[in-house]
């Protein structure tokens, strides 16, 4: 699958609650193969970026199926922890400001508040439940990729911040955009 497969704002999809898989099948694991093509198919054509993660409606496939990348810091490592029907059963440690993108946001970058530690309950490809902690860098993915199985976009948790909005240059730096001109009125909340 090539990354023209991504939805991307303004498509109501990504404002839609994604539906449980009831059972793990051969089609859930197509869908996580899927959703991998396609996150590598984007990151190949931006030199700047890393495709952290994914939710399936990104593809436009309402489960709640997530892949999140195995090593964020190694664009070499292209392999991805798939999580079905992933669940927060518990919220730690503060709410800590930073950067988010989103394969389905084009050309904005956020500074989004996010719990700095969560427990975490979800099946791996098998079937089988798994739990686990998550801290940092990791449990933002994360709460990023559950707010999409639940309609939720980034930027609906600064929609008011009028300086919490950011593009990223031709060189891969950040830039804050100016909220009444590029924001206010923009695709995000079509
Ligand atoms: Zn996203």
């Amino acid at each position: 699958m090539k990354k023209e497969a991504i939805i991307t704002l303004p498509n109501p999809h990504l404002r839609s609650k994604s539906q449980r898989v009831h059972i793990v099948t051969d089609e859930t694991r197509q869908l996580i193969k899927d959703m991998t093509d396609a996150s590598l198919d984007w990151e190949d054509s931006r030199p700047h970026e890393i495709s952290a993660a994914l939710a399936a409606v990104q593809i436009d496939k309402l489960e709640r199926v997530v892949i999140v990348r195995s090593d964020f810091d190694n664009k070499d490592i292209r392999e991805f922890v798939p999580l079905i029907n992933p669940e927060i059963i518990k919220y730690e440690g503060a709410l800590v400001s930073d950067y988010e993108g989103c394969l389905s946001v084009s050309n904005f970058y956020g500074k989004v508040p996010r719990h700095s530690k969560i427990r975490v309950k979800a099946l791996d490809p098998n079937g089988h439940e798994i739990r686990f902690k998550a801290e940092g860098f990791l449990a933002r993915v994360i709460q990023h990729e559950i707010d999409h199985t639940n309609g939720i976009v980034f930027v609906d948790h600064i929609h008011d911040v009028k300086d919490a909005f950011y593009r990223l240059d031709s060189k891969g730096e950040l830039q804050p955009l100016d909220y009444e001109k590029d924001v206010e009125h923009s695709i995000l909340w079509d």
